[in-house]
């Protein structure tokens, strides 16, 4: 599959042109695609990711935009089957109730909402719902199963029409999006023609410290254009006529923030976290070029001893396996040097078994072949769930295999425990 790709040459968030190349990366095949045979998958194109930071207000973003079409159109992640999801969808939606108080039955929208999860507790509660996803067949599904989809990019003239035909939204959610958008200044815009005066525009984004702190470089693929700290996102927000009021730190995919934003000199007192992130981000050096370029460096030694010891097991006889046709399947084998090493992956989500992985173009098996082909050893490239998989499969660990988990940083798991290489 090929794409139209485009590189920048300034900040996404602040149109400024000081922006420096800081983690030049392997480039990496488009991460949900999955083709018929082998070869196919093996001659995908592959799309820079590389990392740049904008000098003037310190945001860290890809440069190089795969276009959206290419990106979503036939995307096949459903937030509703991501372990833990939709509970955690329960009790956001439950606290923005409680918290921001919408008045009962006003619009609440979803930017990105892809299957609805997030939309459905507000529905549940009396909430008018309103969903916008470009993924086609993933808003067909969710209007069908009662939550309405907007199957389009959005856009001023699409919040322009929304706002006119259905009044103001009291709560504007970006949850799964809110990293994903190329076209930021028009996003920000959109919300605010959307929003309702004393309304609130809630996000959840990865965070960039945590990604630093962590080396979540599993996270870092075409769709993540923006990796997000407080600071760059104040200076944004203040832009487009709009302020954070509170941030909070939340765990999923190992580090997220979710901000909550109103109209500038809104109606709600903003709490002091807002600060207190502003100041910790400034302690850790978090907009400053040398903090990336260490990051860069740790990346570089993590893949020199990774692929120096898959190169030595296959050296020796030993078979390997993946555990998990995930979204970070590519990036994992590319960053870390597992180019070529993996001789099949296993996975049971029903679009993929059979199939071959773009970029690598290695067979999906079902995750029953694990203990019939006894690999010896199996690199977890769905490394949100290397926990998770390495509990269910104590029989593959008692009759020798071993798991290979690569984040935070790479260790050998076998039925003894785990070892740091
Ligand atoms: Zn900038």
């Amino acid at each position: 599959m090929t794409a139209q790709v485009f590189h920048r040459t300034t900040c996404r968030l602040c149109e400024s042109p000081n922006v420096e190349l800081v983690v030049k990366l392997e480039p990496i095949p488009l991460s949900e695609n999955y083709c018929d045979d082998s070869e196919t998958g093996k001659s995908a194109a592959r799309y820079p990711v590389d990392l740049y930071m904008c000098a003037d207000c310190g945001h860290v973003q890809q440069l190089d935009v795969v276009d959206s079409k290419s990106l979503w159109e036939s995307y096949t992640y459903y937030s509703g089957e991501a372990k833990g999801m939709p509970e955690h969808f329960n009790q956001v939606a439950a606290k923005i109730i409680d918290v921001y108080q919408p008045p009962a039955g006003s619009l609440v929208i979803d930017i990105g909402s892809n299957d609805g999860s997030l939309l459905r507790p507000f529905k549940n509660a009396g909430y008018g719902v309103l969903g916008i996803d470009p993924a086609t067949e993933i808003a067909r599904m969710a209007t069908e199963s009662g939550i309405e989809t907007i199957p389009e990019l959005m856009s001023l003239d699409l919040a322009k029409k929304i706002r006119a035909e259905r009044g103001p939204a009291h709560v504007i959610c970006m949850f799964n999006a809110f990293a994903h958008a190329d076209n930021m200044g028009e996003i920000a815009e959109s919300i605010r023609a959307m929003l309702a005066p004393d309304g609130v525009f809630i996000f959840e984004a990865q965070y960039l410290q945590d990604i630093i702190d962590r080396v979540l470089i599993a996270t870092i693929f075409h769709e993540h254009m923006s990796h997000h700290s407080v600071k760059a996102l104040t200076i944004f927000l203040d832009r487009h006529g709009m302020e954070l009021i509170d941030v909070e730190r939340v765990p999923i995919q190992h580090g997220s923030l979710i901000g909550t934003v109103q109209i500038k000199g809104g109606k709600r007192k903003g709490n002091a976290s807002v600060q207190q992130f502003l100041d910790l981000e400034a302690q850790r050096g978090l907009d400053k070029i040398e903090t990336l370029r260490q990051f860069a460096e740790k990346i570089q030694k993590q893949r020199e001893r990774t692929s120096r010891l898959v190169k030595e097991w296959k050296q020796a006889g030993a078979s390997v396996a993946g555990y998990g046709a995930a979204r970070s399947g590519p990036t994992l084998i590319s960053q870390l040097g597992l180019t070529g090493a993996i001789e099949y992956i296993v996975d049971d989500h029903p679009q993929k078994v059979n199939k071959y992985s773009s970029g690598d173009g290695i067979e999906i098996l079902p995750t029953s072949e694990l203990c019939k082909r006894m690999p010896a050893y199996t690199v977890i490239l769905a490394w949100v769930h290397s926990g998770k998989i390495i509990e269910t499969n104590q029989e593959y660990l008692n009759k020798g295999g071993h798991f290979v988990v690569l984040c935070p940083e790479t260790r050998v798991v076998d039925k003894d425990g785990s070892v740091v290489i």
